[in-house]
């Protein structure tokens, strides 16, 4: 495994300041790396694509477990670090790009594991889950909101759209929290674990559903009556309590079961 010390020493080898912007905080605890290869439940035939491997420490830890990794990272300047830090793996295959523009289905994943940057964690987690159904669990680390509201709950504070849109895809779980120390340098928050296990999405039309996540979030203080006016017509109200919904319920109070019911009511109009 890559330590604080090694990780320290390819960087300054190649000259290479860790980028802010880019969310470059590198995993430098060997416990942190056995806790995420652990929860990713890696088999010996997997292939997992890696989200930025950075300098590669976790990249190492997948590399042990599984039958190949892809890792696809955005910074060129990363790439010859990593080509060292991983050399002696020939079954680490590194892929320069961007992922939230490449096609996350096309390298034959079937796992999932990333250490995301706050800005971009939401849309590669929800990327993945549209557009990559092979990859069947995702185990990803994230700034501790970022991950809660991947995972969030009805109810909870934080529960929004991405939340229920995970849950359409999948099953969350926040499973560890990890301290900023675990990294270097050291961010100023903390992170958790999310694990996402895929599974079949409810039996509604996706397009409909979409549209009730979006109009329903969209005015987030406002009960599913007014929100939804405009997709269900005039009648919402009685429409939404034959469905067995009250229509004064705001959307952060709604279980993805609540949502797929507005949806059907929506795709029968
Ligand atoms: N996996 C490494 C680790 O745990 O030490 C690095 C994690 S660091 C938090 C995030 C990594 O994602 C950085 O290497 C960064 O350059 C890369 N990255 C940021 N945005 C990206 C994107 N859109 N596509 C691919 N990689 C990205």
């Amino acid at each position: 495994m890559l330590g604080a010390r090694r990780v320290g020493e390819l960087l300054a080898k190649h000259g290479v300041r860790p980028n802010k912007a880019l969310g470059q905080n590198f995993v430098i605890d060997p416990n942190t790396i056995r806790k995420v290869v652990e929860t990713a439940r890696l088999e010996p035939g997997d292939t997992v694509l890696e989200i930025g491997p950075g300098v590669g420490s976790l990249t190492r830890g997948l590399a042990g477990s599984a039958m190949r990794v892809i890792a696809v990272e955005i910074d060129e300047r990363l790439i010859p670090v990593l080509q060292e830090g991983t050399s002696d793996l020939p079954n680490v295959e590194i892929v320069l790009g961007d992922a939230l523009k490449a096609d996350l289905g096309s390298f034959g994943a079937t796992k999932l594991v990333a250490n995301l940057p706050y800005n971009v964690a939401v849309p590669i987690v929800m990327r993945a889950l549209e557009t990559a159904p092979d990859i069947t669990r995702l185990t990803v680390m994230a700034q501790r909101e970022v991950g809660e509201r991947l995972a969030a709950s009805p109810g909870s504070k934080v529960y929004g759209a991405p939340s229920v849109l995970v849950r359409y895809y999948s099953e969350p779980l926040v499973v560890a929290r990890i301290a900023r120390n675990a990294f270097f340098p050291v961010p100023n928050v903390d992170s958790v674990l999310v694990e996402l296990t895929r599974h079949e999405p409810p039996n509604v039309e996706g397009a409909a559903f979409f549209a009730v996540v979006r109009a329903a979030f969209g005015q987030r203080r406002k009960s599913i009556r007014n929100s939804l006016g405009s997709l269900l017509g005039p009648v919402a109200d009685e429409t939404i309590h034959a469905a067995g919904l009250d229509p004064s319920v705001r959307p952060e109070q709604l279980t993805l079961e609540g949502f797929v019911t507005l949806a059907r009511l929506v795709s029968k109009e």
